[in-house]
């Protein structure tokens, strides 16, 4: 059955479906069946811009891998890692540190068969392990990365209705799929969460991605490790930032179910909260973390001694990786690290 016929049955039977549940359909069809990322799909990403990317994130786990007492054996884990591209330029720098090739256990967390057959390809020298839930991951100090993976997951959203909440839905009408409010309700935890929200006001919430931070926090404050957690997103806020994008223009997050990425902007103080009593330390903007590491000096050093058409995608990558007006100020990155950890390369001026 068609992913459309399906939703159309769900819904004729069971009445609207919740945003969540709605998501979650349409984004493991879209996942599970495709590439989507680079030129002929559907969206970019920081590391297919460039190696840089994941040379400064190498950096980054050894030297927080080495300030934790070099832990061996460890997990090295990445979470939704597309087309292995990340994880291959993380091992490229990591792995000259002594100790740290021979220590790593390396777990991918994918869902998508496709993606997997492409990781497995690209990852075939560091004998990856494949896992479809953090929660399947062994035991053991645990040192993950993820980047644009928490934005991929799916989201409730509810709007203010006077002091009552109600919660956005997807319904049919005259055969086509539409947004529906559910009827209102008091919520007390999103009063909490959203202090002073004016009616009419639309409020995201993630339980995958907080149940994803939580698992991580726990595990990494008793069991040692680190998260670097980067995507778009805010610290907080509020209004609807569910996309649906297709060939890298904006597509109807409704039409064609399962045939567009859908994301949503990650709330990092959320994560940050989910994911005690593990420390959090950031959110600060990827292009002063990417700085910070050393990325224009990595920059300069690629250059060194390249035709000047090389030297001109350099810049443009670096550009676009850290200016402001580009990924560097609404691509985020936070961290977490066990309570007692000094605060780790990127997140001090
Ligand atoms: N990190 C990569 C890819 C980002 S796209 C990059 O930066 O290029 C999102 C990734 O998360 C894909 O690999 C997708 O298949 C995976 N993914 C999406 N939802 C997932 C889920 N619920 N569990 C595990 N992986 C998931």
């Amino acid at each position: 059955m068609s992913l459309d016929a399906e939703l159309r049955f769900r819904i004729a039977a069971g009445g609207p479906m919740r945003l969540d549940a709605w998501m979650a359909a349409c984004l493991s069809r879209y996942y599970g069946r495709r590439d989507p990322l680079g030129a002929s799909g559907d969206f970019t990403t920081a590391p297919e811009i460039s190696q840089m990317f994941g040379e400064m994130l190498g950096g980054w786990l050894a030297h927080v891998w080495l300030a934790a007492g070099r832990p061996a054996p460890f997990i090295l884990a990445e979470l939704g890692p597309g087309r292995g591209t990340l994880m291959a330029d993380i091992l490229r720098v990591a792995t000259r540190l002594p100790g740290f090739a021979e220590a790593a256990r390396l777990w991918l967390v994918e869902t998508s068969p496709a993606l997997r057959a492409r990781q497995a390809q690209v990852l075939a020298a560091h004998r990856p392990s494949w896992a479809g839930r953090l929660d399947d991951l062994p035991e053991g100090p645990l040192f993950v990365v993820a980047n644009e993976f928490l934005d991929a997951l799916p989201i409730r959203q509810f709007q203010r209705a006077d002091v009552l909440w109600r919660e956005r839905h997807v319904g049919l009408e005259n055969d086509a799929f539409c947004f529906v409010w559910g009827a209102a309700r008091a919520d007390a935890g999103l009063d909490g969460r959203f202090p002073g929200a004016a009616d009419g006001t639309i409020v995201e919430t993630s339980p995958t991605a907080e149940s994803v931070a939580a698992g991580l926090g726990a595990r990494i404050a008793s069991g040692g490790g680190a998260a670097i957690l980067i995507d778009y997103g805010a610290w907080d806020g509020t209004g609807d930032t569910l996309q649906a994008l297709r060939r890298h223009a904006p597509a109807d997050p409704l039409a064609d179910p399962g045939d567009a990425d859908l994301t949503a902007h990650v709330n990092f103080r959320a994560l940050a909260a989910a994911a005690r009593p593990a420390t959090s330390f950031g959110d600060v903007g990827q292009g002063a973390f990417l700085e910070r590491l050393g990325i224009t000096e990595r920059a300069r050093a690629l250059a060194r001694g390249r035709p000047s058409s090389e030297v001109e995608a350099i810049t443009a990558a670096h550009r676009r990786l850290t200016h402001p007006e580009e990924m560097g100020h609404l691509f985020r990155v936070l961290c977490l690290l066990p309570e007692t950890a000094e605060t780790p390369p990127g997140f001090t001026a």
